[in-house]
């Protein structure tokens, strides 16, 4: 993806007052064949609008996106339809997104029955009965209906339903968010051995570094529709540039993490995508701003901690130097 942007108009609202929610300024992401690329930041941070960029379910207003070497911009009609097979989305709650009407062999069944029209009754009920196993359930599901299930198991059914097409790139928008915590591992293991087993690639999007840990290859920290930092999983957590990164790492409790990694807190709310902070976006949250931070906007620069890792800071370098990452040589 290259120098997307996504602005929403708003019009005549309370004050009578239009604008332009920029709810992705300017992004540019390279995601490779069969790793799993993280996106997290708070809600509101533009991420769910950057996957729906990413799967063309949104038109860019700028920008564009590539995938497999097509642009995805210049795709229509049947083409259009052949790239929607290889990209697949799964969604947050796996409560709304599933017609409660539809057994689960309709629901697996019908993403087969549209992408491959050729396979018979027989061929499908045997590929959702393959499908279910491959998500940990059984055959005999298929007979029930979403709400005969736990929160766990809708969720699988979901990843069975995004896998009917054979997809080789799955977009999970907050997979686990909505699941009890002992729940989550389960869903994010799968999703893991998945990608493994089948050669996926997968993007997933999360407000919470700790979720994505242990699965990523990549992340991307957005705030305000910018990525601020970007890097290998073990470099972001291990020497964390941005204040924002390191006030994300610092709110996960040490029980899951091991150590904190920070103790840059987190004040105050994100401030709005339509009105955004002048300068650094996150001027206005950062204990470390400087005038300059108010006027000046900092690119993404190589940190020189690992490969391609980047931050928009002016002052990553004085940043680290006064306060390592507690615990970590050369942070
Ligand atoms: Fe904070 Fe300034 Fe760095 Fe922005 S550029 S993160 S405001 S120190
Ligand atoms: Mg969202």
């Amino acid at each position: 993806a290259h120098g997307l942007k996504k602005h929403f108009k708003t019009g005549g609202g309370m004050m009578g007052a239009s604008g332009l929610i920029r709810a992705v300024d300017d992004v540019s992401l390279d995601i490779r064949r069969g790793e799993t690329f993280a996106i997290v930041g708070e809600s509101g941070c533009g991420k769910s609008t950057l996957a729906r960029l990413l799967m063309r379910l949104l038109t860019p207003t700028e920008g564009d996106v590539t995938f497999d070497g097509v642009d995805m911009g210049a795709l229509k009609g049947r083409d259009l339809t052949a790239l929607r097979r290889d990209m697949q989305f799964i969604f947050q709650d796996p409560f709304s997104s599933l017609n409660p009407r539809m057994s689960v062999g309709k629901l697996i069944g019908e993403p087969l029955e549209t992408h491959f029209p050729d396979m018979t009754a027989q061929q499908r009920r045997d590929k959702v009965a393959a499908l279910l196993g491959r998500v940990g359930l059984r055959p005999e599901h298929a007979e029930r209906y979403p709400h005969e299930f736990s929160g766990g198991q809708r969720q699988r059914i979901g990843i069975a339903r995004a896998l009917a097409s054979a997809p080789k790139l799955v977009i999970g928008d907050e997979p686990v968010s909505a699941l009890d915590v002992s729940v989550q591992a389960q869903v994010i293991n799968l999703l893991g051995d998945l990608r493994d087993e089948l050669g996926l690639t997968v993007v997933i999007i999360a407000h919470d570094l700790a979720v994505i840990r242990h699965m990523s290859d990549r992340v991307a920290v957005m705030y305000l529709g910018q990525i601020v930092e970007q890097g290998t999983v073990d470099t972001v957590f291990q020497h964390p540039r941005h204040p924002y990164t390191r006030a994300l790492l610092s709110a996960i409790p040490v029980a899951t993490y091991g150590q904190r990694v920070s103790q840059t807190a987190l004040h105050g709310e994100m401030p709005s995508p339509a009105n955004p902070p002048s300068g650094c976006r996150f001027h206005t949250r950062c204990p470390y701003a400087q005038d300059r931070c108010k006027t000046g906007a900092p690119a993404l620069r190589l940190t020189g901690d690992g490969e391609d890792h980047v931050a928009a800071c002016h002052f990553f370098e004085d940043i680290a130097a006064a306060e390592p990452v507690p615990g970590r040589a050369g942070a």
